[in-house]
């Protein structure tokens, strides 16, 4: 006989597992299928690992910076090789943890490949082929890297690629501008690659503030990573030395050791058996869902990047768990996706919550701009020439702050603590009122008084 679940979640990632957790905490009969890695993109081929690798290229400039505090070392050689084993242990013991959680909380796991047979019903195919039954079905089954169309496109690394990369490529091509592309430029340019970042527009970062992106040009510059704009890849050939000869848009050529595509994320909706049901795609190739998370299929639910409103571990996070009180819990959705913080661990960090200048403008809002840009306390020993930039917009009329910005060390940590303060309507009177730490560099965002003319 096909078993039967109250509910039946495709996809074990940052989504998937949340809404199957909380609905089995809340009484449900739940099952989850997973056909690559447990815990999803972030845990395998995303934050986590890519975190750790931001951490192991940061090291690079600590060491210069220790100098100046009286430190006196030889600068120690790095091994990708190491930091790719260490990494892959971490994660397995990642995955272990987020399988436990799903079998202490009551969720039968079913590992291989879920798809839709329409009427309720999900066939699997793992070690073996199953048909079960369920009242409710979640497609949780994320995104992956899209793929560029130019000749020799197969020649090129994708993120997930990365995170297998065995030794540092001595000069490295990144294609895109977004927060990959500059996250790994990063990465490679700490870890002692020779880093170009070349983006196909006028500036990268398209849709962070103006000024952040002028400043995160700079910043980035400062630590060798070379920028190209306004061109793009024709072509990439084998050279006979073994390098990659890369034919760009403005007719130069690059000889580099590898070339990493990070131009945005494809929603995984492939063999899923979308045709057996009413599931209806966007322009984009998102599956549609309206504000409870309902497909056009009744019964079949959709959220976290294959929906695509904000691609963030803790945006799918929410989703899975507001639609699990939603369907076992008879709570309703209630999610802001206005006032999201988000950080791009670049270096500098980047981090953001609410609105940029220029989004205030095209909504024609009269604001003021509060602006500090300053050497950080730690950089006058280290003789490091970075510098930190903060930002805070306010409503002319209400005074409400309705963004804050900050490119510098630990922007996402300090953003974090911010956002509670936006999103619990603070005005900039709040935030002058209240008591900086000194010395730090976050006490800035209390310490602003003047706007910048604008
Ligand atoms: P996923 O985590 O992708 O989970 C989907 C799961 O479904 C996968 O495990 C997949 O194998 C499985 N699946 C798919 N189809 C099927 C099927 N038919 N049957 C069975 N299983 C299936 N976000 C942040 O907030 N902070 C960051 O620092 C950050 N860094 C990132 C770095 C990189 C390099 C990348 C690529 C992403 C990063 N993200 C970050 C984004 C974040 O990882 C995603 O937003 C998040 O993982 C989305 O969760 P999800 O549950 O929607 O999908
Ligand atoms: P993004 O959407 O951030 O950036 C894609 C970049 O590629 C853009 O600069 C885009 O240019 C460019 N691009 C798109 N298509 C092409 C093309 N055909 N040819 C050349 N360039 C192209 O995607 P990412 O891949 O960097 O990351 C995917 C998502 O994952 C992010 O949007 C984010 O939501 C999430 N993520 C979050 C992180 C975090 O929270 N720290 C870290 C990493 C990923 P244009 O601007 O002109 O469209």
């Amino acid at each position: 006989m096909e078993k039967e679940f109250d509910l039946f979640v495709i996809g074990a990632g940052s989504g998937g597992v949340r809404a199957a957790r909380f609905a089995a905490s809340l009484g449900a009969k739940v099952a989850i299928a997973e056909d690559l890695f447990f815990g999803g993109t972030c845990v395998n081929v995303g934050c986590v690992p890519k975190k750790l690798y931001v951490y192991a290229s940061e090291f690079a400039e600590e060491f210069e910076a220790a100098k100046g505090f009286g430190w006196q070392s030889e600068r120690p050689q790095h091994s990708w090789a190491k930091l790719l084993q260490n990494k892959d242990e971490e994660i397995a013991r990642l995955n272990g943890i987020y399988i436990n959680l799903l079998k202490t909380a009551g969720v039968e796991i079913f590992q291989g490949h879920a798809s839709l047979l329409g009427k309720g019903q999900v066939l699997v195919n793992g070690a073996r082929s199953e048909t079960v039954k369920a009242k409710n079905i979640l497609l949780a089954v994320g995104g992956w890297p899209r793929k560029p169309t130019f000749p020799g496109a197969e020649l090129t690394l994708d993120s997930n690629d990365l995170f297998r990369l065995r030794e540092t490529p001595k000069k490295v091509l990144i294609q895109g501008g977004g927060y990959i592309a500059v996250e790994f430029a990063g990465i490679f340019q700490g870890l002692g690659s020779e880093t170009e970042l070349l983006y196909r527009g006028e500036k990268f970062l398209r849709g962070f503030d103006f000024q952040v992106r002028d400043f995160v040009e700079e910043e980035i510059q400062k630590k060798g990573v070379s920028l190209t704009f306004n061109d793009d890849i024709v072509e990439v050939r084998k050279h006979a030395e073994g390098q990659l000869e890369v034919q760009l848009t403005n007719n130069e050529v690059r000889k580099v050791d590898a070339v990493l595509s990070a131009i945005g994320r494809e929603p995984k909706v492939q063999n899923l058996g979308l045709e057996n049901t009413r599931v209806q795609l966007t322009g984009s190739g998102h599956i549609q869902v309206n504000t409870h998370f309902e497909t056009d299929e009744p019964g079949v639910f959709a959220l976290g990047d294959v929906v695509g409103r904000k691609e963030l571990t803790p945006v799918a996070l929410a989703e899975g768990m507001a639609l699990a009180k939603y369907l076992f819990a008879n709570e309703k959705i209630d999610l802001n996706y206005d006032l999201i913080p988000t950080a791009v661990f670049c270096q500098p960090n980047i981090a953001t919550v609410g609105l940029g200048e220029d989004e205030l403008r095209l909504r024609d809002i009269a604001y003021e701009s509060y602006v500090s840009i300053f050497r950080p306390l730690k950089n006058t020993l280290s003789a490091s020439p970075e510098k930190t930039m903060m930002k805070i917009l306010v409503d002319k009329k209400s005074d409400k702050v309705l963004g804050c910005h900050m490119v510098g060390p630990h922007a996402g940590e300090i953003i974090q603590g911010v956002a509670i303060a936006l999103v619990a309507g603070a005005t900039k009177k709040d935030f002058d009122k209240t008591i900086g730490i000194h010395p730090t560099s976050a006490e800035e965002f209390v310490t602003m008084r003047t706007p910048v003319s604008h």
